[in-house]
């Protein structure tokens, strides 16, 4: 995956050497490119960065009690632009009443923000996603869920999508690196919850992760 855009970046810059650069609208276009490739490099980089700092205990939680819309709400708007241009209907629906969960709002976010990505990414134009917050029957845990109307995993990857750097065959020729829901897993069980996922294939997906319920006063 890293090699893909560095070879792609020595292409574009020994075309720029042996000639294009005195080509000012080639070379606009061969730096247009190169631009996204380091824009792809810097992604990997930072989520290969990322999930060791995670995986090394280098990234402490700071938990608090946090309102479950926090957790949901943040990370919707900021993805909402994406969903849109897709025509997406992204729809939150929280019960009533939840308790605030204990929790590092900005991880939780970030998980949020993980699955809705990935449920925008694999989902064709015009399709639904909906983000659910209800309290688990236990009483001491919130389910968090992104519902999707997109492609499904097949059965046979279903199993494997937590692993990092699994990708299933269709995003195997996208970009991403396959670490999304790896680091999501990691950052839900560091929180004690737990995070899996429901498919079916041409139909959609379903992730679910859950959050620990604040004890009042934690
Ligand atoms: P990436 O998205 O970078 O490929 P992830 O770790 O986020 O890596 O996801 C791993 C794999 O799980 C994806 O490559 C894809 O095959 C599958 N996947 C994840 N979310 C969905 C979804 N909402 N719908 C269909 N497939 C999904």
């Amino acid at each position: 995956e890293l090699r893909t855009p560095l070879a792609a970046l020595q292409a574009l810059v020994e075309t720029l050497q042996v000639g294009a650069l005195d080509e000012p609208p080639a070379a606009r276009h061969f730096l247009h490119r190169a631009d996204q490739e380091v824009d792809a490099l810097s992604q990997m980089v930072e989520q290969l960065l990322e999930r060791t700092l995670i995986e090394s205990g280098k990234v402490p939680l700071r938990l608090s009690e946090t309102p479950a819309a926090d957790v949901v709400r943040p990370a919707v708007e900021r993805l909402r632009p994406q969903s849109d241009r897709r025509h997406l209907e992204l729809l939150i629906e929280l019960a009533d009443d939840l308790p605030p969960v204990l929790s590092d709002a900005s991880r939780a976010q970030q998980v949020v923000g993980n699955l809705l990505h990935n449920a925008i990414k694999f989902t064709p134009d015009g399709g639904t996603i909906t983000i659910r917050a209800r309290l688990r029957n236990d009483g001491a845990h919130v389910v968090f869920s992104v519902q999707d109307t997109g492609f499904g995993i097949p059965a046979a990857e279903l199993p494997r999508i937590f692993e990092r750097f699994y990708k299933g065959d269709r995003a195997r020729s996208s970009g991403g690196t396959g670490l999304g829901l790896a680091i999501s897993r990691h950052l839900v069980e560091a929180h004690g919850g737990e995070i899996w996922a429901k498919s079916k294939e041409g139909k959609g997906s379903t992730f679910y992760f859950t959050l620990p319920v604040a004890a009042s006063g934690e």
